[in-house]
């Protein structure tokens, strides 16, 4: 987690130090803030928000006056704490109950990391020490069921799968009807991504959760977003949130952006929290997204 940490932050530095610069001159003007307001634009942090930031800026700003860079750095941190929201549920639920496992459903665009989150949250639940099972229902992708049962391999977890090209209905069944029948903790469904319309997605994705949902509750439907897209990814997984109540977003390729501001875009947007951050492509990188590190990443 310490290197993960300090990953996030090289790649995030830029924006934080730059912020912290602008508000820490002696002379704070128009010219100032409209800077501040650029950088925290380019940064991906998106209109509405950084429109709410800069007011609260300037109002404490004015009010309280900038004295030192320790009180411009106490004041960015606790406003874009602020932002970022402190006090929202960002734990993925993944608890077994009496009778049935947990099932987390990841849902998002082809090629965002929906495959290597599911090996990688796989992961991290068996070091939770949970029995986790692996439903490979991307049946579009020609690569993932084979990509997915390699993360089961890896990872020690078994993957259920069914023919490429096959129902995705019909293996999302199979996979938690095998999570229900070995007394399992987890089940996590990977999906198909083809953002072919609206409909056809609001079909697919419906079925799977309806045929899940014959045998146990989904828990978790966690979409999955792609950092390096920005604005453009955010259009993709509105339409995702829009035919599923989505419970929590995985923002994946953390590590190849400087624009983490999209984390508190999609926030935002979606109305869902960040849960987990993906910092890499191997196997121990994925974390829990916290907020304070997240600031404190953008301000070191
Ligand atoms: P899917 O089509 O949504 O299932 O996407 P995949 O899981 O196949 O991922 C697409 C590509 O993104 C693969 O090459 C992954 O290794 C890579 N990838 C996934 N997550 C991350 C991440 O957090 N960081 C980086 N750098 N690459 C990632």
């Amino acid at each position: 987690l310490v290197r993960l940490r300090s990953r996030l932050a090289r790649s995030q530095s830029t924006l934080g130090k730059g912020l912290l610069a602008m508000l820490s001159r002696d002379r704070i003007d128009e010219d100032t803030w409209e800077e501040i307001e650029d950088s925290l634009l380019s940064a991906d942090v998106g209109v509405g928000p950084t429109q709410e930031l800069v007011e609260r800026l300037r109002t404490r700003v004015r009010v309280e006056g900038v004295a030192s860079p320790d009180q411009a750095r106490e004041i960015l941190r606790s406003e874009l704490l602020h932002l970022v929201g402190t006090d929202l549920d960002r734990s993925v639920h993944a608890d077994r109950t009496a009778t049935n496992p947990a099932v987390v459903l990841v849902v998002g665009v082809n090629g965002t990391g929906k495959t290597t989150t599911c090996g990688k949250l796989a992961r991290v639940l068996v070091a939770e020490d949970k029995d986790v099972i692996l439903g490979a229902a991307d049946t579009f992708r020609a690569a993932a069921v084979a990509q997915l049962a390699t993360w089961g391999e890896r990872v020690g977890v078994p993957t259920v799968r069914g023919p490429e090209g096959g129902d995705p209905a019909s293996v999302a069944f199979d996979a938690v009807k095998a999570g229900v029948e070995q007394e399992s903790d987890v089940v996590i469904v990977d999906t198909a991504g083809r953002l072919h319309t609206k409909t056809g997605l609001m079909d697919e994705l419906g079925k799977v959760k309806r045929v899940i949902e014959k045998q146990a509750p989904v828990s978790e439907v966690l979409l999955v977003i792609d950092a390096t897209t920005g604005q453009n990814g955010l259009t993709q997984a509105r339409v995702f949130a829009e035919v599923v109540d989505v419970t929590g977003i995985v923002l994946t390729k953390l590590d190849s952006t400087a624009k983490g501001g999209i984390i508190i875009a999609v926030q935002r947007e979606l109305g869902v929290p960040v849960k987990l951050v993906g910092l890499g492509e191997g196997a121990d990188d994925l974390a829990p997204f916290a907020p304070e590190e997240f600031v404190d990443a953008l301000l070191a």
